[in-house]
């Protein structure tokens, strides 16, 4: 039996969480500078200047990559043989997530109850999804997830007669609906089958995948870019003003179903989408 100790999972976090707010993921970056040479609109193309510039003086200066720090999404997995030391490693991720929030001058955004609204004051506590798995492994992803994009996700539970016209239609729907809200472009994460929220779950770890690194079903890659193709020529485009880069990237991630149930859930990343991975 592998035994961490989870002080080592609060310092570690601490750090990440800073790091996640001030690095824009390499890929991310790389989208967004191919998204420049690209685009055709004069005032997107300066947008997407201006987004490539911010995330490199955040990075230098070490300051928040947007005034929305998030409310942070911890993705865990857990091997069988690892035995956690000292406390309890969600105590662990969020008071590391306290420190971090506060030593980086992050905003705080976590309300204690969704309808008194009374602020946390350290941006705890986090959206913490575990996954037991085989070995002694221990990864921790975390996402610190803007509510701008958040806001404008959706899940439909479509009839299985809607089929794969249907599932399309429904994310061209939900990208059109959000339009310049959830800052584009966006990554779009899509989830498909399971149930309820099943679903929404793998909309969220799409967008864990690298940008540019297609799903490895040859006919979900084709979906993938397919939609990437039909959202791209929406109009929509950066931060919703036109032009022809509205994501960067379509993300599908499926499940087994019920043999009723066809469910969808779309979840957006925005040009910001933060994530950090820790392995232990
Ligand atoms: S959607 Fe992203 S870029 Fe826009 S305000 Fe929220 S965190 Fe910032």
């Amino acid at each position: 039996m592998r035994q961490i100790k989870v002080d080592l999972i609060e310092e570690r976090v601490a750090q990440a969480v800073i790091d996640a707010n001030t690095v824009l993921p390499k890929d991310v970056h790389g989208a967004l500078q191919t998204a420049r040479e690209r685009e055709t609109h004069p005032a997107a193309r300066r947008f997407l200047q201006i987004m490539l510039e911010n995330a490199d003086i955040a990075c230098r200066d070490r300051m928040a990559l947007c005034q929305d720090c998030g409310m942070v999404v911890a993705h865990v997995k857990l091997g069988q043989e690892v035995q956690l030391i000292g406390g309890s490693l969600e105590t662990a991720i969020n008071r590391g997530i306290s420190t971090g929030y506060q030593r980086g001058y992050l905003r705080k955004s976590v309300v204690r109850d969704p309808l008194a609204r009374i602020n946390t004051g350290d941006n705890t506590p986090a959206i913490v999804h575990i996954s037991l798995v085989a070995g002694d492994v221990l990864q921790i992803t975390l996402m610190p997830k803007g509510a701008g994009s958040e806001n404008m996700g959706q899940l439909a539970m479509l009839k299985p007669s809607a089929g794969v016209e249907g599932v399309k239609e429904f994310i061209l729907q939900v990208v059109r609906a959000a339009a310049g809200n959830p800052c584009p472009p966006v990554i779009v994460g899509v989830g498909i089958g399971g149930n309820m929220e099943k679903a929404a779950l793998l909309a969220k770890h799409a967008l864990l995948r690298e940008v540019g690194r297609p799903n490895e079903s040859p006919d979900l890659a084709e979906l993938e870019t397919e939609m990437l193709t039909r959202i791209n020529a929406s109009g929509i485009g950066v931060m919703g003003i036109g032009g022809n880069n509205t994501a960067l990237a379509v993300n599908i991630e499926t499940y087994p179903t019920h043999i009723a149930c066809l469910p969808v859930a779309v979840n957006l990343g925005c040009h910001s989408t933060r994530r950090i991975k820790l392995e232990f």
